[in-house]
């Protein structure tokens, strides 16, 4: 089952926060992939508890089946987004991006995925000093995962799993 085998977190570093990945997320992930080409692409929401600079992203919403869904796109329901982030901020949750899938081994983000995760973040009012982008692809090892850290200050950089992080490979 598991992207990664041990630890349980994935720590990611990147100046303003740490960032924590529950397994289960991950879990979520390589379930999710598209390990056919044909399979459409997914996706949905991520949500962390925070503490401080300190983020586990302990849950990965998604897909829905409000969804509209092609092999290389993905067009995910605004409204039914908005009522998922009221409701698990509720629970103590808080939203710190998005996630999807691509159909490629080793994913890097299109223009478009780019475009709107700027426009996402230029017209966030909440206080966290950015969002997370994921995009997950069909290789199950760091390459297979993108990550990447999109700040208010309009800066965006990629970040990689730590080097103690142990990742599967074996699995199919
Ligand atoms: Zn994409």
């Amino acid at each position: 089952m598991p992207f990664l085998s041990q630890p349980s977190v994935l720590k990611v570093g990147v100046p303003e926060v740490s960032i924590h990945f529950d397994a289960a997320v991950l879990g979520h992930f390589e379930r999710n992939r598209q390990s056919s080409f044909w399979s459409r692409e997914s996706g949905g929401q991520l949500f962390a508890t925070i503490r401080g600079p300190e983020w586990t992203v302990v849950r990965a919403t998604g897909p829905r089946v409000s969804d509209f869904r092609r092999r290389f796109r993905f067009f995910p329901s605004r409204r039914d987004e908005q009522i998922e982030i009221e409701r698990l901020f509720r629970e103590g949750l808080h939203y710190v991006g998005d996630w999807h899938t691509h159909p490629e081994s080793r994913p890097t983000p299109s223009y478009m995925d780019l475009h709107s995760m700027d426009e996402m973040v230029r017209r966030s009012v909440h206080e966290l000093p950015g969002f997370l982008m994921v995009i997950v692809g069909t290789e199950l090892s760091g390459h297979g995962l993108w990550i990447s850290f999109h700040s208010k200050s309009g800066k965006s950089e990629r970040v990689y799993l730590e080097p103690d992080a142990q990742l599967t490979s074996n699995h199919t």
